[in-house]
């Protein structure tokens, strides 16, 4: 069962390739979310080693460790804590960072949990520090600190709270405090899926919907779609509107082929935005190195954004390096941007470009 607590999903710009919550993805999101681990696409290493742990806590009737999932937004961080609870047999009550303002709040949901209950908390690193340090002890020793009363009579309480595992989820967990980080027990990092995964995704999604699609049309939606199944379910759903209207109602490669390309969405998924970012860093700083809230000013989005929306899958398909010197643009890029490849600031020494 899922319940949600004042779950604020944040509102983009609208973006068909934000793989952020969008109000649109409201109708279809919760029906396509893999109910199993076996459902679950992709993923293996942190798939195998969940499994590992549950069956563990299982046999040891115990509740499950306390899992922290990072990686950036649509990669099926709230799918693999519902599948948590659901393989553990327990409730999963879902709130977000944000929206825990005060101790009070996160007092009362902790206690409000039956044994063995899965919190997911979405954005975890967006947790102010003293809501923060109610969970140390509940994490630890299934226990809040309460203080009743105020000035002189003020008397601090020791209230158990039931069993339950903490299922935080962060799109960045160098941003997470290291005694919050500690006490987790399983780290499990998601990663970006490949487009033979999405393809999977999408044919999957394809099925439930009732979407007519062949292998090629799914693999066509996969490969725009930034590695993300966010954005995969969002532009099978957008295809399927064109497929209907302007042809026979099948999804093939042509159709998502046309479709997509009137999204201005290109054949590796990237969009304006990301056109706007590579030929910015091009064009103003000879394809790099530029710091990030320099380049931040120039294309007009927030750091934020850019680190962990934009910047993931640029890397991942070697259009962009992050050096300590600032940010380049591949050439890969100015191959794919059609640009003749200037840039000799970028060493062909990997130790100068390490990531970090
Ligand atoms: P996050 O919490 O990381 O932002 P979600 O768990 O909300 O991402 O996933 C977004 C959507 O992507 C879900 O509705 C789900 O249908 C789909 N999805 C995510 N991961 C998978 C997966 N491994 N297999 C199939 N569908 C997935």
């Amino acid at each position: 069962m899922i319940e949600t607590n004042n779950y604020d999903f944040e509102e983009n710009d609208g973006r068909v390739v934000s793989p952020e919550y969008h109000g649109i993805d409201d109708d279809n999101e919760v029906s396509l979310r893999p109910k199993s681990l076996n459902e679950y696409i992709g993923q293996e290493k942190a798939k195998s080693n969940l499994s590992v742990y549950i069956k563990a806590a299982l046999m040891r009737k115990e509740s499950l460790d306390h899992v922290l999932l990072y990686g950036p937004p649509g990669l099926g961080k709230t799918t693999l804590s519902g599948i948590i609870a659901k393989e553990m047999g327990v409730n999963l009550r879902v709130t977000s960072g944000p929206a825990i303002e005060k101790q009070g709040d996160l007092v009362a949901l902790l206690t409000n949990l039956n044994e063995g209950d899965v919190l997911f908390i979405d954005e975890i690193h967006r947790l102010s520090r003293n809501v923060e340090e109610i969970l140390y002890p509940a994490m630890e020793d299934f226990s809040v600190d309460i203080i009743i009363g105020k000035g002189p009579s003020a008397r601090s309480i020791r209230l158990d709270v039931p069993h339950f595992t903490l299922v935080g989820a962060t799109t960045r967990s160098g941003q997470l405090t290291a005694p919050l980080r500690d006490r987790f027990g399983v780290l499990l990092r998601l990663e970006l899926y490949t487009p033979e995964e999405l393809a999977t995704i999408v044919k999957r999604s394809a099925s439930i919907l009732q979407i007519p699609i062949d292998d090629d049309g799914a693999l066509e939606i996969a490969s725009r779609s930034r590695g993300t199944p966010r954005i995969a379910n969002r532009l099978l759903r957008r295809v399927r509107d064109i497929a209907q209207i302007e042809y026979n109602g099948e999804i093939t490669a042509k159709v998502a082929m046309a479709a997509l390309s009137r999204f201005e969405i290109d054949e590796l998924g990237l969009d304006d935005f990301d056109r706007k970012m590579l030929l910015t860093i091009i064009n103003n700083y000879g394809g790099g190195p530029v710091g990030l809230d320099t380049l931040a000013a120039a294309v007009g989005e927030e750091s934020i954004t850019i680190e962990d929306v934009y910047e993931p899958y640029l890397m991942q398909i070697g259009f962009l390096t992050r050096s300590a010197r600032g940010r380049c643009v591949t050439k890969l890029a100015y191959d794919h941007l059609d640009i003749p490849y200037q840039n000799q600031q970028i060493s062909d020494s990997p130790q100068e470009n390490i990531l970090f």
